[in-house]
């Protein structure tokens, strides 16, 4: 078996990947391929809407708020939220936390006034701000819940009385949120959800059509909305897997269940991380990002024949991004916690012929 620790895209459980690959020869008694039917049809209106529902009863999303399935990635979304909710002359609060929150913010700037709040870009963002105001009158409030290159993630929703919007990309349906502190949440599907081309958007109703510029349709919120995720050609295999998987996600007893399994798994690394005497961890400890587990070795020289111990085993992936260095084990709901522990096995293993 092999222990895939990448950052994605798309770790799914094996057993969507097969029921992924047989509707691509026949879906659902159609006699065509999933990827040849026509999204107009029935069964696969059908698709989207189970979709949309899994998703508010997984996250259960309150009345007021609706599910949006789009495309162009989280990245699109830098661009999306401020041309929907920002006016010309407005101000929006940014926290800037890693690369994402800082493409983010810079996407806001072409169309209104930005105010970074904090920042922890000076210490290589190892730690998430926590001392910081929103100014009432800012337009929105924009934070980034779980980032993925630093190992960072930011559990409680920051207080403030204007309108929060959240980047939930590598964390979203991995623990129990509560979608009413929020008014917009978006994320590219493929962590926790599904295949890379699918995006997320869960949009309180009430703060849309508030802005006088003129919006593409395909990046009004509103007319996304208003088209049933279906205004142009939607990413039908992305919607279809997405759908599996938030199957899977249910059969296992929903995101409370899953994030009962991320806390073991995480718990069980950082211990062996402080535990063993080789590594360390590269972040503040109160800020550990369930999902992305970033250390380093005391004695970089290690490093490489480290990577190379796990490959043996199996391990793949754990490679740090090369703003950070070291090791990254993402740890998505996919990944089963026997995989951590073939890990945490390598490390002793490791430490005791390193001694
Ligand atoms: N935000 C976060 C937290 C991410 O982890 C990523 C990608 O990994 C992105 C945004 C960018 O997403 P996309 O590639 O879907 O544009």
């Amino acid at each position: 078996m092999t222990h895939n620790f990448g950052a994605g895209p798309c770790i799914l459980p094996q057993e969507v990947f097969k029921q992924a690959s047989q509707a691509v020869l026949e879906f659902n008694g159609t006699g065509l391929s999933i990827l040849e039917i026509s999204h107009r049809t029935p069964e696969f209106e059908a698709v989207v809407d189970e979709t949309v529902r899994l998703v508010k009863e997984l996250l259960n999303v309150p009345e007021g708020y609706s599910v949006v399935l789009l495309q162009g990635g989280a990245s699109l979304q830098f661009a999306m939220v401020p041309m929907n909710l920002l006016a010309e002359g407005e101000t929006a609060a940014y926290l800037n936390t890693g690369v994402w929150a800082t493409k983010a913010l810079k996407e806001a700037k072409i169309f209104g006034n930005v105010n970074v709040v904090a920042s922890s870009k000076d210490d290589n963002f190892t730690f998430i701000p926590k001392d910081f105001e929103i100014p009432s009158d800012s337009a929105y409030f924009h934070y980034t819940s779980n980032n993925t290159i630093y190992g960072t993630e930011l559990m409680t929703v920051p207080e403030t009385s204007v309108p929060v919007v959240c980047d939930m990309s590598s964390d979203i349906f991995s623990r129990v949120i509560d979608v009413s502190q929020f008014s917009l949440i978006y994320a590219g599907a493929q962590k926790n959800m599904g295949p890379a081309g699918l995006t997320l958007a869960i949009v309180k109703d009430e703060i849309l059509g508030k802005i006088d510029r003129k919006i593409p349709s395909m990046l009004d919120y509103k007319v996304q909305i208003d088209g049933g995720s279906m205004y142009n050609t939607p990413p039908v295999f992305a919607i279809y897997v997405s759908m599996l998987n938030l199957r899977w996600l249910k059969s296992k007893g929903g995101v409370a269940e899953i994030e009962k399994e991320n806390i073991s798994k995480s718990e069980a690394l950082y211990k062996e991380i402080d535990r063993n005497p080789l590594f360390k961890g590269t972040c503040s400890i109160e800020d550990r990002s369930r999902m992305n587990v970033c250390f380093v070795m005391e004695n970089p020289e290690l490093e490489k024949p480290f990577l190379k111990f796990a490959e043996d085993r199996d391990i793949i992936g754990i490679k740090g991004h090369r703003s950070v260095g070291g090791f990254r084990a993402s740890m998505y709901n996919a990944l089963p916690i026997t995989s951590v522990h073939t890990l945490i096995d390598a490390m002793q293993e490791f430490a005791e012929k390193h001694r």
